[in-house]
This record gives structure tokens, sequence and C-alpha cells, in this order.
């Protein structure tokens, strides 16, 4: 009982102690120290731990909003909208905000599931790999397919057998890329993208 009065009359004395009207009552200014609480004090900047701030677009759809990527250690802390760019001026919607959460979440994915032909069970494979037989894949259906010229000898210089469907994520840039690689470079025709805007 003794200890549980100490404990509450030290919580009491703190208050008083850190309750700003006592010291302005005292004569202290409100301008002063006196207006600030031991945990005004203490607070701190968010961001200062940030040793680099990067640049980057929002992930999460077509709008494209710049963002402001923290990082401390080369890990990132923190993500905000970037007020230079013209498009979201500095805002982000909510999904755009949760960026650093599906940046460090634990649950996301960096492996590939891949189920081989004619299996019933899908085996995890890395990223690289994936990438390396995507390529591979690519390079042989498109020598498998590619049509110089119509039977008349017209040239046509394509194939259909390759088509590409984007996602709504993707801006200018990447779309721009993509359509010089695929349509340019491999003779790709069937070119997709699900942009919103
Ligand atoms: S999801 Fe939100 S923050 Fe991200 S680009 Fe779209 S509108 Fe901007």
């Amino acid at each position: 009982m003794t200890k549980i009065r100490r404990r509450l009359s030290e919580r009491v004395a703190g208050f008083v102690r850190d309750w700003s009207l006592p010291r302005q009552m005292a004569g202290q200014s409100v301008m002063s120290e006196a207006a600030r609480s031991t945990t005004s004090a203490n607070l701190r900047p968010r961001l200062e731990e940030a040793d680099r701030i990067g640049t980057s677009v929002c992930p999460f759809c077509a709008v494209g909003c710049g963002q402001l990527i923290y990082a401390k250690n080369g890990r990132p802390i923190h993500v905000e909208g970037d007020p230079r760019s013209p498009i979201n001026q500095g805002t982000l919607c909510p999904k755009g905000a949760g960026t650093l959460g599906m940046l460090l979440s634990p649950e996301r994915i960096s492996d590939v599931l891949y189920r081989a032909p004619y299996s019933d069970r899908w085996e995890k494979r890395p990223l690289a790999w994936a990438m390396e037989r995507i390529a591979q894949l690519t390079k042989q259906v498109r020598d498998e397919t590619f049509a110089g010229t119509l039977p008349d000898g017209r040239i046509i210089n394509h194939t259909l057998g390759l088509g590409s469907l984007g996602g709504a994520t993707m801006d200018n840039e990447e779309n721009y890329l993509i359509k010089k690689l695929f349509g340019g470079g491999l003779g790709m025709i069937n070119i997709e993208n699900q942009a919103r805007i």
C-alpha cells in the first residue's frame, strides 16, 4: 500500500511539476519554457534520423504521385508525398501513404512460385531464375513465330506468338519502353495497357 501511495504521489508531483499553469502563475511567461511540458520538450522530428532522401513514384496506381523516401542506414524509415510533383503536390492518398508498410512488410513475397508443365504442385524459385526463364522463353517463342513477310511478299516483321498486358501502375516512361522493346524490338503487336487515366 505504501508503495502504491509513493508511486501515486510521485505521479501527482510529476504532473504538477510538468504542468505549465503553476509555472506561469509563478511568473514565467507563457511564451517561455513554461508553456512546454516534458513530453513536448522530448518530442523529436520524425525524420531527424534520416541520413538519405530519395525520390520515387507511387507504385499503386496510374496517377503516378511523386514520393520522397527517407532512409537510415540504407533502410527506408518514412515515405511522404513530394511537394515538387505537379501531380500530387506533396499529398498521397491512403494507399500511397502506406507504401512504407508494403516495402517493409515481412509478409512481402520475394520468391516466385513455379509450376512446371504437367506438374500438380508449385515450387519456390528465386526471382533471378524466373527472369532468366522468361527471357529464354520469350526469345524462343519470338524465334519460332516471327514472320518477316506475308505470302504475297509484303513485309510485316511481327509475331503473333507473344502479347503484353500492362498494369495500371505503369507510368508513361515504362509504357514508352514497353512499346519500344516489345513492339519495335520483338515485333509484338498485341500490346495492351490497363491505364485508368
Ligand atoms: S495510389 Fe494514391 S498516392 Fe499512389 S499514385 Fe495513386 S493516387 Fe497517388
